[in-house]
């Protein structure tokens, strides 16, 4: 609503706004009257001849019209002033020069300003005369009013009262399903009307109300009750101008969308493929089955690698490491497997052995616990009672496939995967599913049923022996129908939207669809055996650890056998006596080695005694008192 604005557009006003712009009136008149006068105009009255005529009867011709009239409308078009309600002039074409109006909402008995409205502006919150100073701009996104307060003391825009449907119900055809009646199923109604429930009747029911205008409907049922109803069907009957729309479990395919509208979808839903699972039995090598066999080998090795490692490193200086060479050798065998539990009773003493220990240790932690964890689940692992991984398995094959009555799935096995019409079984119950699926495709059963996602979902729940293979192979969604541009395909997708926002629609699905007796979730189907690649920069750690020890350990026992070899080839030229040294290449060797196998404490202390010998035969020598010098060795 809006009323007539003065040029400056006072704001404050409010209804004195009317009063002051009659002044404006009564002052524009007495200036064009002044005008008027000035001009030569005198007020006189005279007979208006085109009254005359056969209006006798109605004594017309006594009526008198204004002879300045014209002169005097011509003054007042060209008069210029500033009124108390602003500017006022006329343009050429004799209309009010910028003229604005100010936009009201009614609200009961009283009423409040919401903007502005003028020529040049067009809609507005700021009064217009502060926009004449800018360049004009009437685009949509500047025409802004105030919040309106709509009847109901509503601040949402009506869409008007209810959905104009010639005054009747909008027909609502939903199919009459059979199974998997948690999606859409009848129950008994009033007065013998059809009544529905479930998780799409719900999705449907809850947008609706969401809905700005009500939307009165009936639900009218599609299909015999004896099969599941074909949901192209169903929608084709839209266009048959019997239904007004379809709620159910409809996919929307291509092939739908060419007869009706449809919502977003409510619901996500792509085909998959189930087939048998059995339970893998336990072997008396079961717990072989978590590492691959190079990887048990390469671990078997490494143990008695580090074993030999560390038994090399603490030889020389660790009582426990030695003894006769028997028991040494059980000795490497024992610390070494027994590092698999922790348990190695031989303590380290040497500083690299404690090093290659070390990192061993946290190469067999890490060994140890994947153990720990694949064993588990190898387990508990169900194995494939059938040759099928995926939909790929079954184009490869010839078998006979099961899919569910009424499903657009049959079109589409058959027109987009190229599958020969004769390998499709229908199937109608969840039952029919179950014996199809134990039968198998020898015994006049199916090699695997392919059928939405959301209808396998609750089949899986209650059928722990099946299971989905491979990837969903195709995406679709499920949406409700109606007649072609019919407004409510939008605004019920709005409406779906917003239950998604506010996670309404996840409610609905838990209230519906939600079964924790047996989920698929954990079932794994591949046996994942633990391999060698996974595990191989532990075992270059280790490998290169034991390595470099070996070879500083090496440098260092090099260097010692040079001192302690010179220092006895020196004492046994002086003091003309071998030494145990040697002089061919095998004695040589077997000093080494024995050497190697000597305590480095009796090889140390020995040099010691040695050195002490050395200075006292020196100062003996000094001292003239010659005294033997031959080592202990
Ligand atoms: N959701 C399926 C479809 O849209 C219907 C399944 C059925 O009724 O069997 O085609």
């Amino acid at each position: 609503m809006t009323r007539k604005l003065g040029m400056r557009g006072n704001q404050h006003l409010g209804l004195c706004t009317y009063g002051l712009y009659a002044y404006d009136s009564v002052w524009l008149l007495a200036r064009a009257l002044a005008a008027f006068f000035k001009q030569g105009g005198n007020i006189s009255f005279s007979k208006d001849p085109r009254l005359k005529g056969n209006g006798g009867r109605l004594r017309l011709d006594s009526m008198s019209v204004f002879d300045g009239g014209n002169l005097l409308r011509e003054m007042i078009f060209k008069t210029e002033m500033t009124g108390v309600t602003g500017p006022f002039r006329f343009t050429s074409d004799r209309d009010l020069y910028r003229p604005a109006f100010e936009v009201i909402n009614m609200v009961g008995t009283g009423f409040r300003r919401v903007g502005y409205w003028s020529n040049y502006s067009g809609l507005s919150v700021v009064p217009p005369e502060s926009l004449y100073s800018k360049p004009p701009n009437i685009s949509s996104s500047n025409q802004r009013l105030h919040r309106m307060i709509w009847p109901g003391q509503e601040t949402d825009t009506p869409r008007g009262w209810v959905f104009p449907n010639n005054g009747r119900q909008l027909r609502v055809g939903v199919p009459k399903r059979v199974s998997f009646q948690e999606f859409v199923g009848q129950v008994a109604g009033d007065d013998g009307d059809d009544m529905f429930r479930g998780y799409c009747i719900e999705v449907f029911t809850s947008a609706v109300y969401l809905l700005p205008y009500s939307v009165p409907y009936k639900f009218l049922s599609f299909g015999d009750g004896l099969k599941n109803p074909d949901d192209t069907d169903i929608v084709h009957v839209i266009t048959e101008g019997v239904y007004d729309a379809v709620v159910g479990d409809i996919a929307i395919t291509t092939n739908r969308t060419k007869m009706a509208d449809f919502t977003q979808p409510y619901i996500e839903s792509g085909l998959v493929v189930v087939v048998p699972v059995k339970e893998l039995s336990s072997s008396a090598w079961a717990f072989l089955r978590p590492f691959t066999p190079p990887m048990w080998a390469i671990t078997g090795i490494f143990f008695l690698v580090v074993g030999a490692v560390v038994w090399i490193l603490e030889h020389r200086m660790n009582t426990d490491f030695r003894g006769p060479p028997r028991k040494q050798f059980i000795t490497i065998l024992w610390f070494s497997f027994s590092t698999l539990f922790f348990a190695h009773k031989e303590s380290t003493v040497s500083t690299l052995g404690r090093i290659v220990l070390i990192v061993w240790l946290f190469v067999v932690l890490i060994i140890n616990s994947s153990y720990t964890a694949s064993l588990t689940s190898n387990l508990t692992v169900q194995q494939l009672s059938s040759p099928v991984k995926g939909i790929e398995s079954l184009l490869a094959s010839n078998d006979p496939i099961g899919y569910q009555l009424g499903s657009f799935t049959h079109n589409y096995l058959i027109q987009e995967l190229g599958i020969r019409a004769s390998r499709l079984v229908p199937l109608n119950l969840p039952e029919d599913f179950v014996d199809a699926l134990r039968k198998g495709p020898r015994n006049g059963g199916v090699m695997a049923v392919v059928d939405e996602r959301a209808y396998m979902e609750v089949f899986l729940s209650t059928h722990c022996e099946f299971s989905i293979v491979g990837q969903e192979f195709q995406k679709n969604g499920w949406g409700f129908a109606f007649r072609r541009d019919s407004p409510l395909a939008a605004d019920l997708s709005t409406a779906i939207l917003k239950l998604s926002e506010s996670g309404e629609l996840q409610k609905i699905h838990d209230k519906w669809l939600m079964r924790s007796a047996c989920t698929s979730e954990n079932t794994k189907l591949e046996v994942d055996r633990l391999e060698l690649k996974s595990f191989s920069g532990l075992f270059s750690i280790c490998g290169t650890a034991s390595f470099l020890a070996l070879m500083v350990y090496f440098a260092l026992l090099a260097c010692q056998y040079k001192r302690h070899y010179y220092s006895n080839s020196d004492q046994s030229s002086g003091g003309g006596g071998g030494g145990g040294t040697g002089g061919s290449r095998s004695g040589r060797m077997r000093t080494f080695l024995s050497f190697v196998d000597e305590k480095e404490e009796s090889v140390k202390s020995r040099s010691v005694k040695r050195k002490e010998m050395e200075d006292s035969r020196g100062s003996s020598i000094g001292g003239g008192d010659a005294s033997s010098m031959n080592g202990s060795y």
